[in-house]
């Protein structure tokens, strides 16, 4: 996060104070939510997300379970456990994370989130995005891969390789990594997760992707440019 001590410009305190306001404000829309009656139903409180509100690197689950519904964590357990540990072996500090989910409340029985409910959630994910403006944002799973990468390509596929993508107005690299959960049973996933979140120095160093131009003059039905998020 930026400090607001001495040496640091006034414009710069001025935005951070700014967007400390839109992150409560944000945040706290969020907990009050009750755009999904069955999700309402089965949650205990609503899981919006954990870490520091201007990291370089975002991490998005895909909904919270049990556990995660209990400790108000988007990640708890092995699972998180696992993760802070891959985390600290290649060098990247909690104060550069925030983890969240693509949906912030228990879906019951730990299914799957229905589209309905991905694209209720889709706001909150929105405005998470453009408050802490991650460089990277980690995609866990395949299940969060292809909505976020809007692409049926199997997690298999895709993880390790980044790529540009704008959700709203903000751009960054977009990883695919296997889920801890999965990673935590099969120690060959591990080391594919250890080795896909090793590369997340150099994407945070070589900074945000160049965000997509919007076409000069839209005409209809013309395909949304490469590269922006077609989630939702
Ligand atoms: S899942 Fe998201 S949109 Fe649905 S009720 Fe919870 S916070 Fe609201």
């Amino acid at each position: 996060m930026v400090a607001h001590g001495s040496g640091v410009p006034s414009a710069f305190v001025a935005d951070e104070h700014v967007r400390a306001a839109a992150f409560e404000t944000a945040w706290a829309r969020a907990l009050a939510c009750t755009r999904c009656p069955a999700l309402v139903a089965s949650r205990s409180q609503v899981v919006v997300g954990a870490g520091a509100a201007a990291a370089e690197v975002l991490i998005v689950g895909d909904a919270p379970g049990a556990a995660e519904d209990a400790g108000g964590l988007p990640l708890a357990g092995r699972a998180a456990r696992l993760l802070d540990r891959l985390l600290e072996e290649v060098g990247v500090a909690p104060a550069d994370v925030f983890a969240t989910t693509l949906v912030k409340c228990r879906p019951p029985g730990n299914r799957d989130p229905s589209p309905g409910e991905v694209a209720n959630c889709s706001e909150h994910l929105l405005a998470q995005v453009e408050l802490v403006r991650p460089v990277v944002v980690v995609a866990l799973g395949g299940f969060v891969t292809k909505l976020l990468r809007g692409d049926p390509a199997p997690i298999r596929a895709r993880r390790g390789r980044e790529e540009a993508r704008t959700l709203g107005s903000h751009p960054f690299w977009l990883l695919p990594a296997f889920h801890p959960a999965a990673a935590l049973y099969a120690p060959a996933l591990t080391e594919q997760l250890r080795a896909d979140l090793a590369r997340l120095p150099e994407l945070v160093a070589r900074g945000r992707p160049e965000a997509e131009a919007p076409p000069a003059e839209p005409e209809p039905e013309v395909a949304t440019a490469p590269g922006q998020l077609e989630l939702f």
